[in-house]
């Protein structure tokens, strides 16, 4: 069981980023309202992520560590319709197979919380402590039991950067949660959970990027796209600044990649690539998902539509904009 938990794992969790992954996916799931990050030492000695979502009942703890015990869905085509990120039920069997984790947890109907700590898939006894409502994960010592792919982590300057990247992006699709980020005992992101895009573009990308921004708010067929599409005076020279999200889900598409571009071309100089952050919500019936552990690359049903929807959303908002 702890190898295959192992073999697993290495398919889930390739870097402390993909712990923090997981476990903000997990805190989103239990409908948590603000979430605080905070790593150490790049996420690989130390990450610990709370929540005060709905909590993990006592009996349950145990079983939540144990691979596929705890499937969300039973299909990949319920995956877009459920809301929830999860649904594989392997992120914390895996985690617990190459780290070391302790979490406290506690529902709202329950008179105390629990502790559980569980290292390279032994778990201890479940002990009554006092906490709040919601969970704390800690993830100590990242593959300190497999050491050829710690020697693969790089520096914890380079884990850190990926961890606030994903960080970030999570902000962004979520603006409805409140996400701090503290790295090293620095506060490094703090969003309101006000639903306000903007603020939250503003914190990440600074002053520049926020005061360059057309609005998109556009509902065609059976898609609708919000967000902002940078002016072109704002272009980059990669593609970093290219965010989009389907149904809170962020996703990689080329359709979307290619629809984004072609909107842009008429005034973008070549090899520059735009700002741009796009809220796609589109029938779930209408997605195909071809789910790899880790990434996820999109089908749609009908990828002329969703093409014609983001590239006339952009364009008509770039047409409209006051020079
Ligand atoms: P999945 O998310 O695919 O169901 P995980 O291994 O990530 O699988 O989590 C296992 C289960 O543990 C979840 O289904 C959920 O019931 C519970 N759980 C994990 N994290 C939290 C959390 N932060 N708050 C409440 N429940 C949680
Ligand atoms: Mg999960």
């Amino acid at each position: 069981q702890s190898t295959i938990n192992q073999i697993a794992a290495g398919e889930v969790i390739e870097r402390p980023a993909s712990v923090v992954k997981e476990l903000l996916e997990n805190a989103i799931d239990a409908k948590a309202s603000a979430v605080t990050v905070e790593i150490r030492d790049g996420g690989i000695s130390f990450i610990r992520v709370t929540d005060n979502g709905c909590g993990i009942p006592k009996e349950q703890i145990p079983t939540a560590f144990l691979r596929h015990s705890t499937s969300k869905i039973q299909s990949v085509e319920d995956l877009f319709t459920i809301g929830s990120l999860g649904f594989r039920g392997e992120a914390l069997s895996s985690i617990a197979a190459v780290a070391q984790v302790e979490i406290v947890t506690k529902t709202q109907g329950s008179m105390s919380a629990s502790r559980y700590e569980i290292a390279g898939g032994e778990g201890r006894e479940v002990q009554e402590v006092g906490a709040p409502d919601g969970t704390t994960f800690l993830v100590r010592n990242l593959f300190y039991n497999t050491p050829v792919r710690r020697k693969f982590l790089k520096t914890p300057a380079t884990e850190g950067a990926h961890i606030v990247d994903l960080v970030e992006k999570i902000a962004l699709s979520h603006p409805e949660i409140s996400i701090r980020l503290i790295q090293n005992h620095q506060n490094k992101l703090h969003t309101s959970g006000n639903h306000n895009l903007k603020d939250i573009i503003y914190t990440i990308y600074g002053r520049e990027i926020t005061s360059n921004l057309l609005e998109i708010e556009s509902s065609r067929d059976v898609i609708s796209i919000k967000g902002f599409a940078g002016k072109p005076v704002i272009a980059r020279s990669n593609r970093n600044f290219e965010n989009y999200f389907i149904n809170g889900r962020y996703i990689k598409s080329n359709i979307i990649g290619k629809a984004i571009e072609e909107a842009y071309r008429p005034f973008m100089m070549q090899h520059k690539y735009p700002f741009t952050l796009l809220h796609i919500s589109i029938e779930p019936e209408l997605l195909d998902v071809n789910v790899h552990p880790t990434k996820m690359e999109l089908r749609f049903q009908d990828g002329e539509m969703i093409f014609r929807a983001v590239r006339d959303a952009i364009s008509d908002a770039l047409m409209h904009r006051e020079l």
